[in-house]
């Protein structure tokens, strides 16, 4: 029997690299084993096409090729530069930006290039100048605390990390947090919403250079016309980092006001989570900004990774098809569906639901910690994340929610009645968990957890992953 082109190619493949370190190819192999039996539930984790997969297994990765395109620091950058302007063209036609720089290595690089373009836009500093010529890594504690200072300790609000804002946006564990005097605007505790009146309070007194949207583990709309209405009040520079949600607006699930494109000064995000693209990041702005953005390499990046620019190219020009708007329009079917049969079965959500792709579980209501429902459900074949809820008495690394997403589920082609059962089987492990004696401990009956791993497993038979892939 002949075979098909995917497995062929994929076979060949691991046939190749076996010869050299059998032991990787094994890993691989495993890895598809796994991904294929599991329930993924990880909001910010997809599948990307076999397409996409295979632009990047190739000699794109042996080019040095600093520099943008048609101006490069390298000679024989011709094909790179094919790849680099066919990603940065499907962006801009896809999202209808002005300017797509379509190098950074992923959404942490792409929000610090933005940061970098912004200051470089709208302050005059001779620190930042030696900055720029300077490796970043290079720089003190106290150059730090100088080039702050000169530039004025330059302001960023954003959203607060507990009611699903990112690490990049100010906080101190990212140098965004070392760069800028940050401060964060919450969600209304009754509602669990963003409270735009208090944004824009907060905005008003604390005057930021930069206003940021965006999020990783909010489960609604933002309306980003009043976003940037508050920004414009008070002179800041919007930024919107769609991470999460640019799957949505590419599939123009999210349109008008909810589309931060048409609002924003800037626009981050990353190519491989409801965009199903390669990992790896990208930034679209308007014409103002272009010139710093494309200042990236080697201000805050590496060399550009033209394997992963042509795997971007191909993955956007994928989401430029019809019927990705169709599948970006079933994920947050899905997720309502998810998070109706959780409410219907007891379970307390942040928001009490949803209207993109992720669910944020309050799991106190079962007596457990994040930590401890995490686990449980990953014994039962369930992969989740855990997620600070807002005011989380648990801190950030027990907290007290779960996180669920589901553009990888929907991309296999699971659908609202498989999202049904999906609620049932983790509302019966987080019901029958009982905490232990820490934070982290739990009791859960193994022979429950197998139990429901298999239900899992049957539940994704009739929904193949990479269902043209057979490895043999
Ligand atoms: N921005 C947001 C909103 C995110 O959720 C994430 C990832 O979780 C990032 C940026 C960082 O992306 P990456 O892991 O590609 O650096």
């Amino acid at each position: 029997m002949s075979l098909n082109a995917e497995s062929t190619a994929f076979r060949s493949a691991l046939e190749v690299i076996r010869a050299v370190e059998p032991r990787v190819a094994d890993a691989i192999g495993a890895e598809l084993a796994d991904q294929r039996e599991s329930l993924k539930l990880i909001a910010s984790e997809n599948y990307a096409s076999p397409a996409t997969l295979l632009a990047m297994g190739n000699w794109f990765s042996d080019k040095y090729a600093e520099g943008t395109v048609g101006r490069r620091f390298y000679a024989g950058c011709q094909n790179v530069d094919t790849v680099e302007a066919l990603a940065a063209e499907h962006a801009k036609e896809l999202f209808g930006a002005a300017h797509a720089y379509v190098q950074p290595h992923s959404g942490i690089d792409a929000n610090l290039v933005a940061f970098w373009a912004i200051l470089a836009d709208r302050v005059e500093s001779p620190a930042l100048k030696k900055a720029q010529v300077r490796q970043v890594n290079d720089l003190t504690e106290a150059d730090w605390f100088a080039l702050r200072r000169e530039l004025g300790n330059q302001r960023m609000l954003g959203m607060s990390l507990d009611a699903g804002g990112h690490l990049t946006h100010g906080f101190r564990p990212n140098i965004s947090g070392k760069m800028f005097d940050q401060r964060s605007y919450g969600t209304d505790p009754a509602t669990g919403l963003i409270d735009y009146d208090r944004v824009a309070e907060a905005a008003r007194e604390f005057k930021p250079l930069i206003l940021v949207a965006g999020y990783s583990a909010y489960p609604r709309k933002v309306n980003f016309r009043i976003m940037r209405e508050i920004a414009d009040s008070v002179g800041a520079t919007f930024m919107v980092d769609m991470a999460h949600f640019a799957g949505l607006v590419a599939g123009k699930v999210f349109t008008g006001d909810f589309d931060p494109v048409p609002h924003a000064h800037i626009v981050t995000t990353t190519t491989h989570k409801s965009l199903r693209g390669p990992r790896g990041g990208m930034v679209l702005c308007g014409p103002e900004l272009a010139d710093q953005v494309d200042r990236g390499c080697p201000m805050v990046l590496g060399g550009p990774l033209p394997h992963v620019m042509a795997a971007k190219a191909v993955a956007l020009a994928e989401a430029r098809r019809p019927d990705f708007a169709d599948y970006a329009q079933r994920i947050v079917d899905n997720a309502q569906a998810l998070a109706e049969g959780l409410v219907r079965r007891g379970t307390k959500l942040v928001t009490g639901g949803t209207d993109n792709h992720l669910v944020l579980l309050d799991v106190s209501g079962y007596g457990l910690t994040g930590r401890q429902a995490e686990q449980a459900l990953l014994d039962s074949g369930i992969v989740t994340n855990r997620n600070a809820v807002p005011q989380d008495p648990n801190g950030a690394w027990y907290t007290s929610g779960i996180r669920i997403g589901t553009p990888a589920l929907t991309t296999r082609g699971l659908g609202v009645a498989e999202m049904d059962a999906t609620a049932e089987l983790i509302h019966t492990v987080l019901s029958q968990t009982t905490p232990g004696e820490s934070k982290a401990k739990y009791v859960l009956d193994p022979a429950l957890a197998d139990k429901i791993s298999k239900q899992a497993t049957e539940l994704l038979t009739g929904f193949p992953l990479y269902p043209a892939v057979d490895l043999g």
